[in-house]
């Protein structure tokens, strides 16, 4: 049974980039380390606020994650974006279909048209296979929606020439996949209190920030707190990169959770 949620309360289900930390088969200090901080599977969040619970993406780690969060119940899915690290799990949320019935997901409609391709044993109308899950369709365009109660502000960001949505909830905003935001999508976020945003190595990189980028992402916007997320390997062991970074920075890990 799920406990009323008073605060906002964000939980990481997943900080890693698209492979995950440890990488298969890889020697790399960091894929070998013992610090739980460095073990991160693919990028997601669970927000819960009152009686509600929504994840944003839904990878291939999606069922262990949902195990791993004690999660039984969700109000829906919010979707960045359709690369195979943020979508691959759909096929996991059966356990919710067969206890709640159909369930919400929230894309912009090419995102949807993906998932149409990907999963479209979900979609058949007719001749449908036992157990298949039905999901409610939602599209999301550049205008405020509302979900239980609060209003949720897409932001469009650009991941190399794929538009990407990121996802302001009151005072939380969450960016993932991010290489360029233009000022107008910035201006979105004004305001915000916490803010995550991607993050995934040292070199720069050709579709997401690297550090240097979210650190300067973070400074225009200046939020109380920001966290960053969707990290390689190749930025280093938890311990010594937080040891870095500005003081109202760190570096996010696969369970940690924030009230806000
Ligand atoms: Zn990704």
């Amino acid at each position: 049974m799920k406990q009323y949620i008073d605060k906002m309360k964000v939980t990481f289900l997943g900080t890693g980039t698209s492979q995950g930390i440890p990488i298969i088969g890889s020697k790399h200090p960091v894929c070998l380390s013992d610090n739980p901080k460095d073990k991160r599977l693919r990028v997601s969040v669970l927000v819960e606020w009152e009686n509600y619970s929504y994840v944003i993406d839904c990878g291939p780690d999606f069922r262990y994650q949902m195990l791993r969060a004690n999660c039984d119940k969700i109000d829906g899915i919010i979707f960045t974006h359709e690369h195979s690290d943020h979508v691959a799990g759909l096929d996991d949320i059966r356990p919710f279909y067969f206890r709640q019935g159909d369930i919400p997901i929230y894309a912009h409609k090419r995102v949807l048209q993906a998932l149409k391709t990907r999963y479209n044993y979900f979609f058949k109308t007719e001749n449908k296979y036992p157990g298949v899950p039905t999901v409610i369709e939602n599209e999301i365009t550049d205008s405020t929606f509302s979900l239980g109660g609060i209003e949720i502000v897409p932001i469009n960001v650009m991941h190399s020439t794929l538009q990407v949505y990121g996802f302001r909830f009151n005072d939380f905003a969450y960016i993932t996949d991010a290489k360029t935001v233009v000022d107008e999508e910035k201006s979105k976020l004004k305001g915000v209190k916490v803010l995550v945003v991607n993050a995934l190595r040292h070199e720069p990189h050709q579709s997401h920030f690297n550090l240097e980028e979210a650190l300067h992402f973070i400074s225009e916007l200046q939020p109380e707190r920001a966290y960053l997320t969707h990290i390689s390997h190749l930025l280093g062991f938890h311990d010594e990169v937080q040891q870095i970074l500005p003081e109202n920075v760190f570096l996010a890990y696969d369970n940690l959770e924030i009230s806000l």
